[in-house]
C-alpha cells in the first residue's frame, strides 16, 4: 500500500473534511501516514492525529521558517514527545534560504537545524529535512552528523540537481519525491528520478501543497500520490505496483515500523 512520508493534515485546508477524507484513505490504497509537525506551539495536533487514527504517525520539529521563535522549552516540548511511540522522526527541520536571506537568519536556522538533529542523534531517530536555496549548507551540516552517528533519514521535497543527490544517495539518506514530479517543468527531479535507485526514494505529498498532475494548484492529499507512483513507475520503466510496494518497505525500514 501507498506510504506517504510527508503530510500536514493538521493543517485548517482540512477542516471540513479531516475526518471523512481520512476514512477513506484505506479503502483507497493508503496504508501509512506520517503527519510532520512544522510550528511552535503546534505539535498538540499531530499527537491528537497519532492518537485518533491507527494509521497515522508522527514527526516531530520546527521548519526553519519557525526559527526565531524557538526557545529552550521548544527544544524540551521536542524531545519528550520524541519518546512517545508513535513519533518516529524529527522533522521537518532545516534550512529555508528562499524566504530568509539575512546572514543572521541564516545563523540562527543553522544553530536550530543543529539543536533539533543533536536530539535526533540521542534519541536515535532519523530526520526529515527541509532545505530550499540553502544545497551547501544543508549537505555540509547533514555530512556532518552522518560522520557522526546520526541514524538516517530524508530529504524531504528534493529541489535540488542531481550531483547533490548522488551526495546524499552516497550517505544512504533517502530522497522523498511527491507532486513536483509530475510537472511538466520538472526536468531536474526527473533527472534525480533517473538517477536515484528506487530503493533510495520515498514517496510523500507535502499535502496540502504541491498537488501532482492533474490537480496542481488544488488541494493536496495522500489520494493524489498515484500520479506520482505512475510518473516514477514510467521513468524507472516499471509498474506502479512495483513502486509502491519498494518505496513502502523503503518508509518502514528507515522509520523502524513492521
Ligand atoms: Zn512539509
Amino acid at each position: 500500500m501507498i506510504f506517504d512520508t510527508h503530510a500536514h493534515y493538521d493543517d485548517k485546508a482540512f477542516q471540513d473534511d479531516r475526518d471523512s477524507l481520512l476514512a477513506s484513505m484505506e479503502e483507497n490504497g493508503i496504508g501509512c501516514i506520517v503527519n510532520v509537525c512544522a510550528s511552535v506551539g503546534e505539535f498538540g495536533r499531530t499527537v491528537k492525529l497519532t492518537e485518533q487514527y491507527p494509521f497515522i504517525y508522527g514527526a516531530v520539529g520546527v521548519h526553519p521558517d519557525d526559527a526565531d521563535k524557538m526557545t529552550e522549552e521548544t527544544l524540551d516540548e521536542i524531545r519528550r514527545l520524541s519518546h512517545m511511540k508513535k513519533m518516529i522522526a524529527i522533522g521537518e527541520i532545516g534550512l529555508d534560504y528562499y524566504w530568509h536571506k539575512e546572514e543572521t537568519e541564516h545563523q540562527l536556522q543553522q544553530k536550530m537545524f543543529r539543536a533539533q538533529m543533536d536530539i535526533g542523534r540521542e534519541e536515535k531517530l532519523p530526520f526529515m529535512i527541509h532545505s530550499r536555496d540553502a544545497a551547501e549548507d544543508t549537505l555540509n551540516i547533514v555530512r556532518e552528523y552522518m560522520n557522526g552517528g546520526m541514524y538516517g533519514g530524508i530529504i524531504h521535497c528534493f529541489s535540488y540537481g542531481k550531483e547533490i543527490a548522488r551526495e546524499y544517495l552516497k550517505m544512504g539518506l533517502y530522497l522523498g519525491i511527491g507532486g513536483v514530479l509530475t510537472f511538466k517543468n520538472a526536468r531536474k527531479l526527473k533527472e534525480v528520478a533517473e538517477i536515484a535507485p528506487l530503493e533510495q526514494i520515498v514517496l510523500e505529498t507535502d499535502c496540502p501543497y504541491m498537488s501532482p498532475e492533474p490537480y496542481r494548484g488544488k488541494r493536496n492529499s495522500s489520494l493524489n500520490l498515484i500520479y506520482v507512483a505512475k510518473t516514477l513507475a514510467e521513468i524507472k520503466g516499471i509498474t506502479p505496483e512495483e513502486v509502491i510496494a519498494v518505496t513502502e518497505a523503503n518508509a518502514k525500514r528507515l522509520l523502524n515500523l513492521k
